[in-house]
């Protein structure tokens, strides 16, 4: 099977849209998604709907929670909280029960595992800044591959012999003993590329490839400043920041 492995959307309507488009393009018949569908975007709704109509299988990210007030978002920046806060009033009762209902963790079919932020603690939403991090998560794998996302930058852990860490775009998984990759982010990027990040897995091959796809950030930075949501949250698409 082929599927597009999608970072955290955060409600961009026009990267999810354009990413979809470009799996569709390439014969891609499989979705999952790595939780944050919601937040800091200016289309919650839409986006739970596009993901639902392909049967994504999907985990839940620290802003799906707090729309759901199952975290508190104290912890979140003054913008992201004003988006949380925002998001709520947003979104009618089935799609709030439908981001109440997602899942932490996701092994579909066995090939490969889904998690937000950490496999080892997946409620607590912590980032994997060390190896030690990594190896916690490495550890509880029961898959030979799991797939996160949470910092949105693109970036994979691989256990041989070792612990090593890469950038690249393309691996086989097929020989890796245990690898962790973080596919990055469809709607808002922090890598220093704005373009939205597009991950591919096939689970016969075991290929992993990262693409980078254009969308039309301009409308949706356009629909956060008439939305009435923080300037930052627009000015940051452009800049992959
Ligand atoms: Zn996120």
């Amino acid at each position: 099977m082929r599927y597009a492995i999608l970072g955290d959307v955060h409600g961009n309507l026009e990267a999810l849209d354009a990413v979809l488009a470009r799996a569709d393009a390439l014969g891609v018949d499989h979705f999952a998604q790595i939780g944050d569908i919601v937040g800091y975007g200016p289309d919650p709704g839409p986006c739970i709907a596009r993901l639902r109509d392909r049967e994504t299988v999907i985990v839940a990210g620290n802003h799906d929670w707090a729309v759901v007030g199952k975290l508190d978002a104290h912890t979140f920046n003054p913008y992201a909280r004003e988006a949380v806060e925002w998001t709520r009033r947003q979104l009618d009762r089935a799609e709030l029960h439908y981001l109440e209902s997602l899942p932490l963790i996701q092994e579909p079919d066995g090939d490969f595992t889904l998690a937000h932020a950490t496999v080892d603690q997946p409620e607590v939403f912590d980032y994997i800044q060390t190896y030690q991090d990594a190896q916690r998560s490495l550890d509880e794998l029961r898959t030979s591959v799991g797939f996160i996302g949470h910092s949105h930058v693109p970036m994979s852990f691989v256990r041989r012999d070792e612990l090593m860490h890469t950038d690249a775009r393309y691996l086989r998984l097929e020989d890796v003993g245990r690898a962790l990759v973080n596919v990055g982010s469809v709607g808002q990027p922090r890598d220093e590329n704005p373009l939205a990040a597009l991950a591919l897995f096939d689970t016969r091959t075991r290929e992993y490839a990262l693409e980078r796809v254009p969308y039309d950030i301009e409308t949706t930075a356009e629909k956060i400043r008439r939305a009435g949501l923080p300037e930052v949250l627009a000015q940051r698409l452009f800049v992959g920041r």
